[in-house]
């Protein structure tokens, strides 16, 4: 199968590549065309997964399809866009049909639940790598930045933590659990569900926002830097969900929650006036600390003791007795 008919039959032909809102002209040009509306801005990221590296070179190809759009999708979500369009660039070792077929589906599910067009893309041979970038629009002025985190701010995260870190020993077939335990854990870590309605929601709300790709103690960094605020983790606080807790144990799932990758949840900053209108309309709004003045971001026990993890060698976040 030559690269244009490949082009044609998996991706050109999903549903998600015929006509989307906002899109001008799809595949088969040069380039997409994409409308803003006036008033409006483009957000865009590009979002590259390494077979090896950032999924097990064996994998499922529907479940890559779904993670691999999710992923760049999450960034939509933090900085509070609206989805529009995909582009993706392939490279593939061989050309199988079941695989592709299998990753197209996976890709098309992803692209219709987050509301992308697929409008072009790239398609090469090499060793597994793929390539999203993605465009969502987002009213002028309006987006969430890293950057607006105001001291007495709430910091607030969309969901559970470090399911997807727990998983990751099931993904890499270096431990085993029972189906009860195991299937969410994988779920979380496959499908990452991009928050992209809380993102929204979020508009002129929260003062700075961000995707946990890296766990949370890192990317709570990144506000802190960005705002020039200092971020408090309450140890306490952090949401665990079941199944994480009966994997790892409670000090484990605080490990994975403050240091685990790939949740795809969204941290962000929020003036406390702000939380109980949120809460009641339903968000998944948790508070894990505030934002203080100074540098840097630190943990507390429930006493109040800075159990701030050292930077080597850390393994566990206990609470002192
Ligand atoms: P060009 O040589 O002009 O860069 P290509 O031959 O690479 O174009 O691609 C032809 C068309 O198919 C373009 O519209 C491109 O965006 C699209 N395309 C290529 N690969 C993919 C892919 N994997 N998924 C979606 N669209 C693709
Ligand atoms: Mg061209």
């Amino acid at each position: 199968m030559g690269e244009f008919e490949l082009i044609r039959q998996y991706f050109a032909a999903a549903q998600c590549a015929q006509a989307g809102e906002g899109v001008v002209l799809g595949i088969g040009d040069d380039c997409a065309l994409l409308a803003v509306p006036a008033a409006e801005q483009l957000a865009i990221s590009t979002d590259t997964l390494v077979a090896g590296v950032h999924f097990p070179a064996v994998s499922d190809p529907y479940l890559l399809g779904q993670r691999s759009l999710a992923v760049a999708a999450s960034d939509l979500a933090a900085m509070g866009a609206t989805p529009v369009a995909f582009t993706l660039a392939l490279t593939l070792p061989e050309v199988r049909a079941d695989w592709l077929e299998a990753y197209a589906r996976g890709l098309n599910q992803m692209a219709r639940q987050c509301g992308l067009s697929l409008v072009g893309g790239d398609t090469t041979r090499g060793p597994l790598s793929l390539t999203m970038t993605v465009f969502g629009r987002v009213p002028g002025g309006q987006a969430l930045t890293r950057r607006g985190a105001q001291v007495g701010d709430l910091l607030c995260v969309g969901g559970e933590l470090g399911n997807a870190a727990g998983a990751l020993p099931l993904v890499l077939g270096e431990r085993d659990a029972p189906a009860e335990i195991a299937a969410p854990l994988l779920a979380q870590y496959w499908s990452p569900a991009p928050q992209l309605a809380l993102g929204q929601a979020l508009r002129g709300k929260a003062t700075a926002a961000l995707d946990i790709s890296d766990g949370l103690l890192a990317d709570c960094g990144h506000i802190a830097s960005a705002s020039q605020v200092a971020l408090r983790l309450e140890l306490e606080r952090l949401p665990l969900g079941k199944a994480l807790q009966q994997l790892l144990g409670l000090d484990g799932a605080r490990t994975a929650a403050l240091t685990g990758g790939d949740d795809y949840v969204i941290a962000f900053t929020l003036p406390p006036a702000a939380l109980d209108a949120l809460l009641k309309a339903g968000w998944p709004v948790r508070v894990v600390g505030r934002v203080e003045a100074g540098s840097g971001v630190s943990l507390h026990d429930r006493h109040g003791n800075d159990i701030t993890p050292g930077t080597r060698g850390y393994q566990h976040f206990r609470e002192t007795p």
